[in-house]
This record gives structure tokens, sequence and C-alpha cells, in this order.
């Protein structure tokens, strides 16, 4: 960490890297423990509820609430509470003794007796045109959440693995029908989530296909697709090459993509905090075998998609949120004691 410039010789008692539910929620559970938590808000500030429109099932919402306000409420309560936030994005962690040490992208340092790892975990995008303009206007990552918006639409769902399944039953309850487009003719998803889709009598395929294009506005929503085709399959990479592809504009109400996502832990990939081969956090059990959040290296908790392939819903990271601040204070409450007990060393 040489070329660091800035040291700050505050060492805080927790500092939580993530801006999404999780990492509010730890921070409100924090900042009530008068643990004063700093938090950091990366480069998707808000995390990927920023990126949806109304949350319909979060509870203690029963019109729903916006993705944005959700967010913006839980900052402002952690912040009622003492917590304070700052942009920041960790470049790397030294863990291997406390005070823990992160360096910022902009050179700073900071100091933490505590780290509560909530970066979450992006969704993976196609790069097809008008992403950007229509995602939360009919584009979504996430059917659970917006899947209940397409009554009586007609849906496309991106990718071939079990969570493109698994979006594609759940939208099939609502859409009129559901094509999932995968670029092989081959599905990555396991037997029996390909078998359910496959029965499934709203759910069709398109195979050797891609998403090429979105078409609409914010104003309509999502009106439309160019799919790509080519009978060898991976079409892009064929159009790329300049050889032949079939295209076809396709009227379509919603676009889901389901094309896998990747934990933000990166930062954390020169530390000893294990990971596993996709980059998700392990925490482990406690002596009685009890789940906790605290990862392999003492002092470090992980809440959220950052450690959860599984569930990845709102509730549930605000739910690991509060267990981790809980496991960090009574890591800091150990510590201390430990402290007043260790008999001084003397130069
Ligand atoms: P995944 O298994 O990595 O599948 C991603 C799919 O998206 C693949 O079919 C891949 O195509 C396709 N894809 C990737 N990049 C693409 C691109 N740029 N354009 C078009 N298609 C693209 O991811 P996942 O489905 O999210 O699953 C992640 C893990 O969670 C897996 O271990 C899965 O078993 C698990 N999971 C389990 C359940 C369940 O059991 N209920 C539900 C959801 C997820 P290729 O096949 O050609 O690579």
């Amino acid at each position: 960490m040489s070329e660091a410039t800035d040291t700050t010789a505050t060492v805080h008692d927790v500092v939580i890297v993530g801006s999404g539910v999780a990492g509010l929620s730890a921070a409100v559970y924090a900042a009530r423990a008068d643990l004063e938590p700093l938090v950091l808000e990366g480069p998707e500030p808000g995390g990927q509820l920023t990126l949806t429109t109304d949350v319909e099932n979060y509870l203690g919402f029963p019109e729903g609430i916006g993705g944005m306000e959700l967010i913006q409420n839980g900052k402002d309560q952690a912040k009622r509470f003492g917590a304070t936030f700052t942009h920041g994005t960790v470049d790397r962690a030294r863990l291997e003794e406390r005070p823990f040490e992160l360096e910022l992208a902009n050179g700073e340092r900071l100091q933490a007796r505590a780290l509560i790892v909530a970066s979450g975990a992006s969704a993976r995008w196609v790069g097809a045109e008008n992403e950007d303009e229509l995602v939360g206007y009919g584009l979504s990552t996430c059917a659970t959440c917006d899947g209940a918006f397409h009554r009586g639409d007609d849906v496309l769902v991106i990718g071939g693995g079990d969570s493109a399944m698994e979006e594609a039953l759940f939208l099939a309850k609502f859409a009129d029908t559901v094509t999932i487009v995968h670029r092989r003719d081959e599905l990555r998803a396991s037997e029996i989530m390909a078998e359910r889709a496959r029965d499934h009598e709203a759910i069709e395929f398109r195979w050797n296909t891609e998403l090429e294009a979105l078409h609409g506005s914010r104003e309509e929503g999502v009106t439309g697709a160019t799919l790509i085709t080519h009978p060898e399959g991976y079409p892009s990479e064929k159009a790329e090459e300049g050889v032949g592809v079939d295209r076809v504009t396709v009227d379509v109400g919603g676009v889901f993509y389901a094309i896998g996502h990747t934990p933000n832990t990166e930062f954390l990939s020169g530390t000893d905090v294990e990971r596993d081969e996709e980059g998700y956090l392990h925490t482990r059990p406690d002596d009685d075998g009890r789940p906790t959040t605290e990862t392999n290296v003492e002092g470090v908790f992980a809440a959220g998609d950052v450690a959860d392939p599984r569930y990845r819903q709102a509730i549930t990271a605000a739910g690991t949120g509060s267990m981790a601040a809980l496991d960090a204070e009574a890591f800091l409450e150990t510590l201390e004691r430990t402290d007043a007990t260790t008999p001084e060393v003397l130069p």
C-alpha cells in the first residue's frame, strides 16, 4: 500500500463496505449500539434496489415502495442514530492485523476494528442497445421484484442457467408468454429446473439466440427487442466476426436478464478471507454449530448478496445486515474484555 497518500488517524469501531439494503440495515443496528459506523458508498450507491422501480414484497409497505425511496429512508434512519456516510471504493484491504486497514481508490486509508462487508453482487449485463435507458422501465434483473408488473405481457428472459429457469417459471404466473432466449442450443440449468420450464405451457425457448437491442422509452416502457440468431450458437460473436446472422424484432412488454451475478469481493483477493470459486464469501458457524455472519477472519463479517448466491432478496439482505452488526458488536465487546484483562507489556 505504499502508493497511498493520506492516512486517517481515526480508528473506526465499524466500517461497513456497501450502502445497499444490507449495509444500511447493518448501519442502523451498529449506530443504535453506539458504534458510530462509517458506511462506504461504492460505485453503485444504494445497491441493486436503486435499479428497480417499485418494491412490493418488502414487509411493512402494503402499497409497495420505490426502490430509491426505501434506500433513502434506510440511509436517513441510519444517520438519525449516528452513522456517517462517505463515498469510497475499496481497492485493497489489509486484514492480517487489527485495526484493519482499507485503501480506497482515491488513495485514502481507513482503519477499523471490525469490518462488515456488504458490497453486494452486481447483475451481469448483456450490453444490448438501450439497456441504460430502459433499466427499471421494463428491463429488470429480478423477476421476484418486478414480475408482477407484467400481467398479460409477453416477456423475454435472457440466459440458460437455473436463474433463467427460475425467473421464467415465476414470470409465467403473470405474463401471457415467457420466452427464454439462450445463446446455445443446450441449457446450463439443472435437469429438474430445465424440465419444469420445458413442461410449462406458457414458456417457450428461442435457441442459439441473443438480445441485440431493446426498444421503447421511459414513458412507454419496453415495447420490443431485436434478437439475432445463428444455427451454431453464440450469434453475437458470429456477427462480430462478420458472419451473417438472422435478425428479428419482436413485440414484448418486458425483458429480464438472468445471466448471472458477480459478487463484489475483488478487493478481498489479497486477504485470507475465504471465497468460493465465484467470489461469494463464506461465513462460519459458531462453536455450537449455529450460523453467524463472521468470515474465517475474526472481526470480518459478511452481509447480504455478497455471501448469498441463493435468496438474494432485499428482506434477506436486511436480515443478514442486522445480524452482522450484532455479531460485530459482540466481537468488539470481546475485544474490549480481552484488552482489559491482558497485562500491559512494559518496554
Ligand atoms: P449461471 O449458471 O452462470 O448461468 C448463466 C447463464 O447465462 C448461462 O446459460 C450462460 O450461457 C448465460 N450467459 C452468460 N453470459 C451471457 C451473455 N453475455 N449473453 C447471453 N447469455 C449469457 O448463472 P445463474 O443461472 O445465475 O446461476 C448461478 C448459480 O446459482 C448456479 O450455481 C445455479 O445452479 C444457482 N442457482 C440455483 C437455483 C435453484 O436451484 N433453484 C436458482 C438460481 C440459481 P452459457 O450456458 O452459454 O454459458
